[in-house]
């Protein structure tokens, strides 16, 4: 089967999903931008007198992030055109809009059974042959897979983009065992000539390649300020822009992942490694503390930083 994406939808439009959806509009690809119901109103809808039932409530969490798109520094959409090619949606209601598109991407919550209980719900819409991604930071492509249909199967893989994903070129593509060798090599291909990444193929182990190696550097380096005392300027300063690395200081990293989403990537491996190997990426208490108290960065205005 020769395989193209002419349209593509993105499950989630957080952080990441945001993103991506934004660069396939740059790059002419219509895109179905869909994520779940807001579960309450703000205080400007309860003023309007609207419901959780209006079509402007239950699309704003997608329509908020678009906006918010073209606003970022120094990477809105690279046209203002390009906006048009992403339809906001939600997830509910238009998930039989995924019948259209021949490319699904999922970036939700990282969470096995959360991101198993949608692809049941894709599997019973998709039409057969639409290949399906997940943007997982490191869940296991092959217990994502499982209990889904062959077909599902043969289409299904990771494409884990990087933060923010217009502009880090680095891209994982992460084969489960029953996806196709022609899906793999249709989405390397794609993923080089299309989106214009650096393609590596990971095995499927836990938190693949990037990730493994990632957050074993960002918990060690955590570690290491706690016990001896460093500042978070200090650590920031040696690991960001004095030493020529302007966007990868600890701190500012952190903060632009989302603390949460850091903590479920370092779970995830720490459940799956035994012995020293797994000491390492045991997360610290003070960021348990950190997200219990709404601190995710800066999606929700405050990390380790307050966002101005
Ligand atoms: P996020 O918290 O910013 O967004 C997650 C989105 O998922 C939210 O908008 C939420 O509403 C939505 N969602 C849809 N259905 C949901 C459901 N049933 N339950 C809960 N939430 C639901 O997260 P993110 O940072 O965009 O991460 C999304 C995925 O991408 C995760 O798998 C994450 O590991 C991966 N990822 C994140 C980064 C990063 O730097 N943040 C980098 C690479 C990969």
């Amino acid at each position: 089967m020769a395989y193209q994406i002419k349209k593509a939808a993105v499950l989630g439009s957080g952080v990441m999903g945001s993103g991506i959806a934004a660069h396939l509009a740059n790059i002419g690809i219509p895109v179905l931008l869909l994520d779940i119901v807001p579960r309450e109103l703000t205080e400007a809808e309860q003023g309007k007198g609207l419901s959780l039932e209006d079509k402007a409530v239950r699309n704003r969490i997608a329509s908020t992030s678009i906006q918010k798109l073209l606003k970022q520094k120094p990477a809105p959409l690279t046209a203002k055109k390009n906006l048009q090619l992403i339809t906001p949606g939600n997830l509910e209601d238009d998930l039989e809009k995924l019948k259209d598109v021949d490319w699904i991407i999922e970036v939700i919550v990282e969470n096995l059974d959360v991101k198993k209980s949608l692809y049941e719900k894709i599997d019973a819409v998709r039409k057969p042959g639409t290949i399906i991604t997940s943007n997982t930071s490191g869940i296991s492509i092959n217990a994502m897979a499982e209990g889904r249909s062959e077909d599902f199967g043969k289409h299904f893989l990771g494409t884990h983009f990087f933060n923010p994903p217009r502009y880090l070129k680095l891209l994982e593509v992460i084969p489960a065992n029953t996806t196709a060798p022609e899906v793999v090599e249709f989405m390397v291909k794609f993923g080089e000539d299309r989106l214009g990444k650096g393609v590596v193929i990971a095995k499927d182990t836990p938190n693949f390649i990037a990730n493994r190696i990632g957050t074993y550097g960002l918990l060690v380096t955590l570690r290491e300020m706690q016990s001896r005392g460093y500042s978070i300027g200090e650590v920031d300063s040696v690991t960001g822009p004095l030493i020529g690395r302007p966007k990868s200081a600890t701190f500012r990293t952190l903060d632009v992942v989302g603390l949460d989403t850091f903590m479920h990537v370092a779970k995830n491996v720490y459940d799956q490694t035994s012995g020293d190997e797994q000491k390492v990426f045991e997360a610290p208490e003070f960021m348990k503390k950190m997200v219990e108290n709404g601190w995710l960065g800066a999606k929700s205005g405050q990390g380790f930083f307050v966002k101005k």
